[in-house]
């Protein structure tokens, strides 16, 4: 995994269970490959709900000892893990955001980045509100609280109607849980149970693997979702059928965890299935198939499978590298991949090797790793990559680099190939890749490849659309992160 391409967010909510805090504690932990900047749950005990939030991983925020859980013990609880693909990565941005209106109290959690939140904000200010983050998701609890809105039948509904862009939300009111999903289906979110009865939401199945749940089905696009007493019940706010999906396909390739199942496919099975396309389309003449761990690890086992070249680690990852603040020289830095990624000499020295990785975004860190390898004695090195060159950026809420930091961007294959120090490189193309997958090829966003964005966006928008104004906050970073 790289530092490359940044994660979205996580969602996880439960209702009704007499451990529900612990349990989104632990769903929030499973789900911490999605965010790592910052964490927070809100519990609700039917009438009043509070929050706990703060900057860095689930452990960091929650941190054992600290009684933080106890005091939030309630039956109903959302969580959220963020990295800011809206807004900087501040304290006043981490999530759930907790607000009180004319009908109460709500806490928010969002994954994904709303593309006219820029807009929707410039008319609230317009008429005098105020806001007190750089997010994007304030914006939603604005449209919630408006008069007008909530003199609606159904608020909710009728707000998320003006929402553009890709959305997972969770909105805990004092007495339930309601979740949506944006009509395009995004971003994944779905729903599990546990053996008690208690309905579960989250970004992704594994959440639910780990707190013992079952998966129940993903929450369609342009539904929502009410957990609460009587149980689980659901509407759409678009006609159901009539807006063809938009799922994230890069979901499936790097984001999200192996044991997942999303958009209808475990993310471990499919990865294996580019491996084996990869072969038939680009093979090597090689002595071992050797991943970059980890989200190379199911394409190069599959890859391996295909063309019968022995599969073997030839890259260890270290689980315990945590996050730095200090601004290190070059020579640091090379210490610090290396200290990330340990090449196993024995298993690539002398060899032709086929390395195969999810994606390359600027290709700086995919040649620090090729060269660890010559370093170790690798005789050949054929890089193979499981899915096509990345040329545009995204605006469904995957942080990506300037179009003009690509590797892919203005280079052609041979360039491609000298950059990165290697005798080969092979891409999977565009049509391997969705022939891979279970849905309708135009089910899937492509954009990142193709620059054909589906939903229309304004290409001038970035993170920092909402940051007009620095708002200065004093972000205790010496004692909230490693
Ligand atoms: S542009 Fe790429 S990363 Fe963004 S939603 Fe589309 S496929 Fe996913």
């Amino acid at each position: 995994m790289t530092s490359e391409k940044k994660e979205n967010c996580g969602l996880f909510g439960i209702f009704g269970d007499a451990e529900s805090v612990q349990k989104t504690y632990f769903g929030l932990y499973s789900l911490q490959h999605r965010g790592q900047e910052s964490a927070g749950i809100a519990s609700s005990d039917g009438e009043f709900i509070q929050c706990y939030k703060g900057m860095g991983a689930v452990s960091r925020v929650f941190r054992s000892g600290s009684g933080i859980l106890e005091k939030l013990a309630n039956p109903i609880a959302i969580g959220h893990v963020r990295y800011s693909t809206t807004g900087s990565s501040k304290s006043i941005n981490s999530q759930p955001l907790l607000s009180e209106y004319s009908r109460g109290q709500v806490a928010v959690a969002h994954n994904g980045n709303l593309i006219n939140a820029a807009l929707l904000r410039a008319e609230y200010e317009a008429h005098g509100s105020i806001f007190t983050s750089t997010s994007d998701t304030e914006v939603i609890i604005h449209l919630l609280a408006k008069p007008t809105h909530v003199s609606n039948p159904d608020p909710l509904a009728h707000v998320l109607n003006h929402l553009q862009g890709a959305y997972c939300l969770l909105f805990l009111f004092a007495d339930r849980i309601e979740a949506a999903r944006d009509p395009y289906g995004i971003r994944p979110l779905c729903i599990g149970q546990t053996d008690r009865g208690a309905y579960v939401v989250a970004s992704e199945s594994c959440a639910f693997d780990t707190i013992g749940a079952k998966f129940v089905r993903e929450v369609e696009p342009g539904e929502i979702v009410t957990l609460d007493k009587r149980g689980l019940s659901s509407r759409f706010f678009v006609t159901r059928g009539t807006v063809t999906p938009v799922h994230c396909i890069f979901e499936h390739i790097y984001f999200a965890k192996q044991n997942s199942t999303i958009f209808g496919e475990n993310v471990h099975e499919f990865r294996k299935k580019l491996g084996r396309r990869l072969a038939i389309e680009h093979p090597a003449n090689a002595d071992v198939v050797i991943p970059i761990p980890d989200s190379g690890t199911s394409a190069a086992i599959g890859y391996s499978e295909q063309s019968k070249v022995p599969f073997d680690m030839g890259m260890v990852r270290s689980h315990y590298v945590g996050r730095t603040f200090i601004s290190p020289s070059q020579k640091l830095r090379e210490l610090q991949v290396k200290l990330k990624l340990a090449v196993v000499k024995e298993v690539v020295d002398g060899k032709s090797v086929v390395v195969v990785d999810d994606s390359i975004v600027r290709g700086t860190t995919t040649r620090g790793k090729i060269r660890t390898l010559r370093q170790a004695g690798a005789k050949q090195i054929h890089m193979r990559v499981s899915c096509p060159p990345i040329r545009y950026p995204c605006f469904y809420g995957v942080d990506f680099p300037t179009r003009e930091e690509l590797l892919a961007n203005n280079r052609d294959f041979e360039q491609i190939r000298e950059f990165l120090e290697v005798d080969s490189v092979g891409y999977m193309p565009m049509e391997g890749l969705l022939s891979s997958a279970n849905l309708p090829a135009d089910y899937y966003c492509t954009a990142c490849w193709s620059g054909k964005y589906k939903i229309p966006v304004d290409a001038a928008e970035n993170k920092f659309a909402l940051e007009r104004y620095q708002m200065h906050m004093f972000d205790d970073w010496s004692q909230t992160n490693e």
